[in-house]
């Protein structure tokens, strides 16, 4: 497949990855079954394509366990301050990420 190509099928991931993430959002309250399914599918797509998600996306749901992250709710979120990091802790399987603050 030539360069254009690519880039066509990565854009149309891309798009794909925006629409699961909102379909995961919308359903998680009343469905979160569903919602861990499409962030799944999400996944999954990712690393067969190797997309790159954006750092807003990525903090979006957690990639152990596929629950949608909410601060406060299924994440807790801390700051280190003497080091400016952030630390997302996954609350369902305790899975955490740290990541520097800009
Ligand atoms: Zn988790």
């Amino acid at each position: 497949m030539d360069k254009r190509g690519k880039k066509v099928i990565k854009e149309t991931v891309h798009g794909r990855t925006e629409d699961l993430l909102k379909q995961a959002r919308s359903e998680f309250s009343e469905h979160p079954e569903r919602s861990e399914r499409y962030l799944k599918l999400l996944w999954k797509l990712v690393q067969k394509y190797k997309v790159r998600l954006t750092r807003e996306q990525k903090l979006s749901f957690c990639k152990r366990c596929f629950i949608l992250w909410i601060p406060g709710k299924t994440v807790e979120v801390s700051f280190d301050q003497r080091n400016s990091v952030l630390q997302y802790r996954c609350k369902e399987c305790g899975f955490s990420r740290r990541l520097k603050y800009k």
